[in-house]
């Protein structure tokens, strides 16, 4: 037997469609979510093809090359690891982004956060925004936001090194590395820059006694601490929204990632911290995730304290 082709259940010389129904069958048999849609993923990045694309070819026999990588793919995917840590790489809002487990995978509602910054006019009237990612993971918002206004001054904040290695990684490929300054640190000890123009972040909000009912793929492959909030799921949104307050210009913004049942919660921490104007739009699912809140301009605030004197 040659060398890497031990236990190989791949047939020599398969079709294209041959290896999708085999594929197909060990996925469903291992339990994997949607197997057939994995199967064809990992075939059209095998053969570097848009997937509908496969359907033109499915008499095609692969080279065997192709085939071992597939296989490999498909030893991965059975243990239920991700496909875009399989694949290494994955799309946010049409960029590619470098992808492992260093860092969680972008979800869909993080690219509607990103949406609403992208879209939201005041925060890019100024000459260079300054905007900080907190807890950035592999990049993906504070890339997208460089890459809208490349003379903006960036910070990507993660207390992963291996995070900060990834998100780097990902910027240098996107041109925009220069923009953004990558620092690992936890938020709690890090001495923050003041008079930020905004805070981004997708923060870990998911309860601890939810985490264990999470996904397979998810609980087994992706990092714990971005996605555990602790017993409440509060545990790192409380400070965050405290020092978001402390780091921004007055007039600066929030925008922020939540759990689908925080808002009413979080809208009082907001308050709390001196925010105003805070609200939540429903994301995809209509849960209401996605916040942003104003720090009071300097004059609303002093006229605040008169009040309250008086
Ligand atoms: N939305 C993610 C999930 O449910 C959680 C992301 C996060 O905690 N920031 O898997």
């Amino acid at each position: 037997m040659q060398p890497g082709t031990a236990g190989r259940f791949l047939k020599m010389n398969s079709t294209v469609l041959a290896i999708l129904n085999e594929s197909k069958n060990r996925l469903q048999a291992a339990g994997v979510d949607r197997p057939e849609l994995a199967a064809e993923i990992l075939a059209a990045d095998a053969f570097n093809c848009p997937r509908l694309e496969l359907a033109l070819r499915l008499h095609e026999k692969l080279a065997s090359a192709r085939a071992v990588a597939i296989e490999q793919g498909i030893r991965r995917l059975e243990k239920h690891e991700p496909i875009q840590y399989v694949l290494g790489k994955t799309d946010f809002m049409g960029h590619v982004l470098k992808c492992d487990r260093r860092a969680l995978i972008p979800r869909p509602e993080t690219e509607e956060l990103v949406e609403s910054i992208l879209g939201f006019e005041p925060l890019w009237q100024a000459d260079a925004p300054a905007i900080i990612d907190i807890g950035t993971g592999n990049g993906c918002i504070i890339i997208t936001l460089a890459l809208r206004k490349k003379n903006g001054k960036y910070i990507a904040l993660d207390s992963s090194a291996g995070a900060i290695a990834l998100a780097e990684e990902n910027a240098r490929r996107h041109g925009v590395a220069h923009a953004i300054k990558f620092i690992t640190a936890d938020l709690a000890g890090w001495r923050a820059p003041r008079g930020l123009d905004a805070v981004a972040a997708n923060p870990p909000y998911v309860r601890t006694a939810d985490f264990h009912d999470l996904e397979k793929n998810v609980r087994l492959w992706e990092p714990r601490a971005a996605l555990d909030g602790g017993a409440d799921g509060l545990r790192v949104i409380r400070p965050l929204v405290k020092k978001s307050y402390e780091i921004l210009k007055p007039g600066g913004f929030l925008f922020m990632e939540i759990g689908f049942d925080q808002w009413p919660q979080v809208r009082q921490l907001l308050a709390a911290s001196g925010f105003s104007r805070s609200a939540a739009r429903p994301d995809c699912s209509g849960h209401d995730r996605l916040i942003t809140a104003v720090k009071p301009a300097q004059n609303a605030a002093r006229r605040r304290t008169t009040k309250k004197k008086a």
